[in-house]
């Protein structure tokens, strides 16, 4: 299944200016990105574009659920384009590298607290934190 960028920006309820669909396209070839990598893809198609205009779209496409923002600790905001499976991030804390990890049951929340002092439990984000391969061989 795979939707062209405007009608997946028109289908989540937005106008497809020229920046959504350029940030969408961009997050289609790569993911984990900082809005400053987005900033630099869009410019090569968007000339104009500001840091500020792809902060504002970002942020657009988060909210409507169309790209996923994660934040690991200790690292700028990154964006991806697979949202909706609930899926998990191994991150380097050598190098920073961020993998995609299936989620073992597939739907949020994937796990339970023991105790979750009264609330009612909507997601849980799992990040494991490891050294890559070339951080490995870097380390040996
Ligand atoms: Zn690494
Ligand atoms: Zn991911």
């Amino acid at each position: 299944m795979v939707v062209d960028p405007s009608s997946a920006v028109r289908g989540a309820g937005l106008r497809a200016t020229a920046g959504r669909v350029a940030v969408l396209e961009t997050l289609a070839s790569v993911s984990h990105v900082t809005a400053n990598d987005v900033y630099r893809s869009v410019c090569e198609q968007l000339p104009t574009t500001s840091i500020q205009s792809v902060h504002n779209v970002l942020a657009d496409l988060t909210s409507v659920g169309l790209i996923r923002r994660i934040e690991p600790a200790g690292s700028a905001a990154l964006y991806e384009r697979r949202v909706d499976d609930n899926h998990h991030h191994v991150i380097c804390s050598g190098c920073g590298a961020v993998q995609d990890v299936d989620c073992v049951v597939g739907h949020a929340p994937c796990l339970t607290p023991s105790s979750a002092a009264g609330f009612a439990i909507q997601a849980a984000e799992v990040t494991f934190w490891g050294l890559c391969p070339e951080c490995q061989t870097a380390t040996r």
